[in-house]
C-alpha cells in the first residue's frame, strides 16, 4: 500500500459516490463501461455450429437480453482458450469457431437501454485504450484485427472510414498505433467519455467500515416508487497526474481492470535498474533508444554509408516482445547479441507461418545462432550476471564460462507482471492465495458467472488479463458477467 491511511475507514469530505467505480480504462474497462451505460447483448437467432448452444440460446424467452439470462446455463459444455465460461460464450457468439480458421458473423446484436446505465467512472493512467496507448505503435497485433473490437464499432469499418475507404486484406492483423486510436475513438463516439476520469492513478482502494455507513431510501417524485440507496463499501483514492489534484470515490462496487503490464519483470542482477538510460524494459523506450544510436551513428559517419559502427544491442528474452525487440533493431541495421536462457525455444512455434512470418524469420535465427544474419548473434543457454556502468556485461553460458560484452543499449523484456499495490496488503486474492497474482499462473480467484473476487470483501470484481483472459476477444465475457450480476443486483434491492 503506497501514500494511504489504511486505517481511515471513514468517508471523507468531498468523496463523490459512484455506484462502480472501474480501475483501468484499457479494453476491459471501455468494455464494461459501455455495458454499464446501457448496451445489452442479444442472440439474433443465427444457428450456432455447435447446436447444443443453439438449442440452450433458442429456449430462452425471446427478447431477452444475454445480461438478463442464466450465464452458467447458456454457457454449460464451453470449451476453448480461456477459463472463464461467460468469456467463451461470448466469443463463440461474437466469432463462432474462430479458432477453427472460420469467419462466421457474430450471433449478437446490441440494443441500448438508457433506463438501464449503472452510474459509474473509469480511471486510468494514460488515454483510454489502457496499455494499447502506452506500446510500441509500429508492432502488429498477434490477434487478427478483428478481434480486437469492441461491440458497436467494427474494426475493419472504423479502419475504411479513417483511412478514405482503403482496408487491410481480410485476415490481416492490425498495427498497435490503429489499435489504440480506434479503443480512444470509440470511447468518444459511443458516449461513454462522460465516465471516463483519464490521467490519474489510484493508490489506494479499501473497504469502509460499514458498521458506520447507512442505507439512504429515497422517493422518486414522479413514480413514487420508494428507493434504497445502497450503502458505500468501498473507497477509491488516488490523484491526478496533471496537477497532483488528490480525488476520492465511494461506491458499493469496485472493479479491477488493470491489466498486466505496469510492473515489467527484471532480471534482478546488479546494474539493472542504476542505467535507467540505457538499460531499458519496455519497446518504446528501446525504439527511442534506437534512434538516438542512429542518430549519433549519421553523425558520425557525415552521410558516407559504412558499417554500424555502435557496440551491440543487448536484447534479453525469448518472447514475442523480445523477438520485436530483434526485429526492430534488425529494420535499423543495428548489431544485435540475443541472450536467452534456453535453447531456441518455441518462439513463433504455434503461430501459422503465413501469418506470422517476422517471428518465424527471428526463431529461425535464434536457431542458427546468427549465421543467417551477420549482425545478429545468438547466446541461447546464457544468462546475464552484472551490468557495469561502462556498459559493459557479464554473461554466463550453459558451461559456466563467463564472458564480457560490451553494448550499447540493453532491453530486458521479459513480461510484466500486475501493479495491485493500491490494494490492503494480504488479501492473496490468486487462484494460489499465497502467491502474489500473475496473468498467466495465478490469475485472481473469481466466481466464473459473476466475476466476484472470491477473496476480498463483498462488491470487488475483476476482469481481463487479471482473471486470466489475456486476449481482448475474451475479456469482453468477463464484462457481460460484471454487467450481469450488477443488474441483477441492482433490480433485487433498489425497488423496495
Ligand atoms: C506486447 C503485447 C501485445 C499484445 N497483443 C495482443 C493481441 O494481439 N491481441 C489481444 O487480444 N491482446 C493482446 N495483448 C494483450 C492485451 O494487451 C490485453 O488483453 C488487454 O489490453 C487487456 O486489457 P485491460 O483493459 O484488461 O488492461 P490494459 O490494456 O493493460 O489496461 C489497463 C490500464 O489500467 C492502468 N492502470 C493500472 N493500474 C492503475 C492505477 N493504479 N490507477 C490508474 N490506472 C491504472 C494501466 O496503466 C493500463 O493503462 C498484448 C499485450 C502485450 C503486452
Amino acid at each position: 500500500m503506497r501514500d494511504c491511511n489504511v486505517h481511515g475507514t471513514s468517508i471523507p469530505d468531498g468523496a463523490v459516490y459512484k455506484e462502480v467505480v472501474i480501475i483501468g480504462n484499457g479494453p476491459s474497462g471501455i468494455a464494461l463501461s459501455y455495458l454499464l451505460a446501457g448496451n445489452w447483448p442479444y442472440y439474433n437467432g443465427g444457428i450456432h455450429p455447435d447446436e447444443m448452444l443453439t438449442a440452450r440460446l433458442s429456449g430462452a424467452s425471446p427478447g431477452r437480453s444475454i445480461v438478463k439470462q442464466d450465464l452458467r446455463f447458456l454457457s454449460q459444455g464451453l470449451e476453448g482458450r480461456s477459463n472463464n465460461p461467460v468469456s467463451l460464450l461470448m466469443d463463440t457468439l461474437n466469432h463462432p469457431c474462430a479458432d477453427l480458421g472460420l469467419e462466421l458473423p457474430s450471433l449478437l446484436e446490441w440494443h441500448r437501454h438508457p433506463e438501464c446505465q449503472v452510474d459509474h467512472i473509469v480511471l486510468g493512467k494514460g488515454p483510454p485504450g489502457g496499455s494499447w496507448q502506452a506500446m510500441d505503435g509500429n508492432v502488429l497485433t498477434i490477434s487478427l484485427a478483428s478481434w480486437m473490437q469492441l461491440p458497436g464499432i467494427e474494426f475493419r469499418a472504423w479502419e475504411a472510414a479513417e483511412n478514405a475507404g482503403v482496408v487491410s486484406s481480410r485476415d490481416s492483423r492490425a498495427s498497435v498505433a490503429a489499435v489504440a486510436r480506434y479503443y480512444y475513438d470509440y470511447v468518444h463516439s459511443q458516449g461513454l467519455a462522460r465516465f471516463f476520469h483519464n490521467g490519474c492513478v489510484v493508490m489506494c482502494v479499501h473497504p469502509l467500515d460499514i458498521s458506520h455507513s447507512q442505507n439512504t431510501d429515497t422517493i422518486d417524485p414522479e413514480t413514487g416508487v420508494q428507493y434504497c440507496q445502497p450503502q458505500a463499501l468501498w473507497r477509491v483514492e488516488g490523484f491526478d497526474l496533471s496537477n497532483s489534484v488528490p480525488f476520492c470515490y465511494v461506491c458499493r462496487r469496485v472493479v479491477l481492470a488493470t491489466g498486466s503490464t505496469d510492473l515489467p519483470n527484471r532480471l534482478g542482477v546488479p546494474g539493472e535498474l542504476a542505467n535507467p538510460t540505457w538499460v531499458l524494459h519496455d519497446l518504446r523506450s528501446l525504439e527511442m533508444a534506437f534512434d538516438r544510436l542512429m542518430e549519433e551513428e549519421e553523425g558520425d559517419r557525415e552521410g558516407v554509408p559504412t558499417e554500424p559502427r555502435c557496440d551491440p544491442v543487448l536484447i534479453v528474452g525469448a518472447g514475442l516482445s523480445a523477438a520485436d525487440a530483434v526485429l526492430a533493431a534488425r529494420f535499423r541495421s543495428l548489431p544485435i547479441m540475443h541472450v536467452f536462457r534456453k535453447k531456441a525455444g518455441t518462439l513463433g512455434k504455434q503461430l501459422p507461418e503465413n501469418m506470422y512470418p517476422e517471428y518465424h524469420k527471428v526463431h529461425q535465427m535464434m536457431s542458427d545462432g546468427g549465421a543467417s544474419y551477420p549482425c545478429y548473434r545468438a547466446l541461447a543457454e546464457h544468462r546475464v550476471l552484472e551490468i557495469s556502468s561502462d556498459h559493459k556485461v557479464r554473461v554466463i553460458g550453459p558451461d559456466n564460462t563467463v564472458s564480457v560484452h560490451r553494448v550499447s543499449v540493453v532491453a530486458i523484456l521479459i513480461g510484466s507482471h500486475p501493479d495491485l499495490n493500491f490494494l490492503p496488503p494480504g488479501l492473496g486474492l490468486g487462484v494460489k492465495s499465497s502467491e502474489p497474482v500473475d496473468c498467466r499462473s495465478n490469475p485472481i480467484d473469481v466466481d466464473p458467472y459473476t466475476h466476484r473476487v472470491v477473496r476480498a470483501p463483498p462488491g470487488m470484481y475483476a476482469l481481463g488479463p487479471l482473471a486470466g483472459d489475456n486476449f481482448v476477444r475474451f475479456l469482453q465475457g468477463g464484462a457481460v458477467a460484471i454487467a450481469s450480476h450488477i443488474n441483477k443486483e441492482l433490480q433485487h434491492y433498489t425497488v423496495l
